[in-house]
């Protein structure tokens, strides 16, 4: 990271202060709402009624928890906000399947978050970030630069959003994968806090192996998390098996190259026993030649790990091409040779520019702080 960009993240830092101060009801874990509630007198109960409000009925409104009292609600009214996040735009794919919105946080900066439904799995992706500062050549989010970090609770409301959308049709948030905007390692404490609070049985009660975390392989980060005992699935942004190819595509590979990233990977599956999932955008004569399958399938040879192949989605300031057919077929011949596991992704949301990678590319920032 330059100095500039430190600078910048300091500033942000402050600026994110200054709004949790009104208290953002999704910003706060259990323990730290019984405290703020007890502290204004009302009884310990109150905290787990709230919570149930928050994150199983999905209120969005004060008015609508029946079962406190006036004076309380109003009091939270005044005093704390919930956190739901503003809908600046909404844009639906032609099938009806993806469903992408604009979400403005509280200090006017902006995120995206898609929620799909294919089958009977509804998935929210959600960002960690706004903005990201690792700058991978070929990525929309990346391509823009880095703003800020999100708190947990802007995290968290993004899936409670869409969780809200579905129950007014009866219908479930079945996952969670953090591929969204931003690089989820690089926001750690927030991003756990967040994973926590949409995991707790007490709360909205998401499976742990419904969440997916991915990232562009922060190697102290995935040290760290494997030592969090939890079941969520890790997949890892690879895109090139060698250090030379990574090196240019994904800019971190300059400072946790190849060894050290897979000894953390193995690593992780140790500790976890969680097979991890490689993603890999197959660019046309990039990264989608046969060297690069046999490096792969070299790379993962008796490790359990399942490889996401996703043509890649193309972005404006990046010229490369989704792989033709003929090239990817090519691809994974050498993978079913080497009996490594992998499904290809067919490309969904594309023509709102919801798939992978593309987040941010109609987006307007906010106000420049
Ligand atoms: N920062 C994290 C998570 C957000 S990016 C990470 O990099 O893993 C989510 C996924 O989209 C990553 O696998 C990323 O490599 C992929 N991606 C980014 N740009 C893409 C593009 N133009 N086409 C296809 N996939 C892309
Ligand atoms: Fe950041 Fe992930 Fe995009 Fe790379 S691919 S720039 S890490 S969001």
């Amino acid at each position: 990271m330059t100095d500039r960009q430190t600078n910048k993240q300091t500033n942000k830092q402050t600026n994110q202060l200054t709004n949790q101060q009104t208290n953002q009801l999704y910003d706060l874990d259990f323990p730290t709402l019984q405290s703020l509630l007890t502290g204004w007198g009302e009884p310990a109960y109150r905290a787990r009624q709230l919570w149930g409000w928050l994150y199983v009925r999905l209120a969005d409104s004060f008015d609508r928890m029946t079962d406190l009292p006036k004076s309380l609600r109003e009091r939270l009214a005044a005093e704390t906000a919930i956190g739901v996040p503003e809908v600046v735009e909404t844009l639906e794919s032609a099938d009806g399947e993806t469903r992408k919105d604009l979400l403005r946080l509280a200090d006017g900066e902006t995120v995206e978050a898609v929620l799909m439904r294919y089958e009977r799995r509804r998935t929210a992706c959600i960002s960690t970030q706004v903005g990201c500062p690792i700058g991978c050549v070929f990525c929309a989010t990346g391509q823009a630069g880095f703003r800020r970090n999100l708190t947990s609770g802007e995290i968290v409301a993004q899936a409670l959003h869409f969780a809200r959308l579905l129950q007014t049709h009866g219908d479930r948030l079945s996952n969670v994968v953090l591929m969204g905007m931003g690089e989820p390692l690089l926001n750690y404490e927030a991003t756990l806090a967040a994973i926590h609070r949409l995991v707790d049985p007490q709360g909205f009660n998401l499976g742990q192996r419904h969440v997916t975390l991915s990232t562009v392989g922060v190697v102290p980060g995935i040290r760290r998390l494997a030592g969090e005992g939890l079941q969520i699935t890790l997949a890892v942004s690879l895109h090139a098996a060698t250090d030379v190819l990574r090196d240019e595509l994904v800019p971190l590979n300059r400072r946790y190259g190849l060894d050290a990233l897979f000894v953390a990977c193995y690593d992780y599956f140790a500790r976890t026993g969680r097979r991890i999932t490689f993603e890999w955008a197959l660019i046309e004569g990039v990264n989608d030649t046969p060297e690069q399958a046999q490096a792969l399938a070299a790379r993962l040879t008796g490790f359990p790990a399942l490889v996401n192949l996703i043509p890649l989605n193309p972005t404006g300031g990046y010229a490369g091409a989704p792989s033709s057919r003929k090239r990817i077929t090519a691809f994974t011949a050498v993978l079913d040779r080497q009996h490594i596991p992998y499904t290809l992704r067919l490309r969904r949301g594309t023509d709102i520019q919801a798939g992978c990678g593309q987040l941010r590319q109609r987006t307007v920032f906010g106000p420049a702080v």
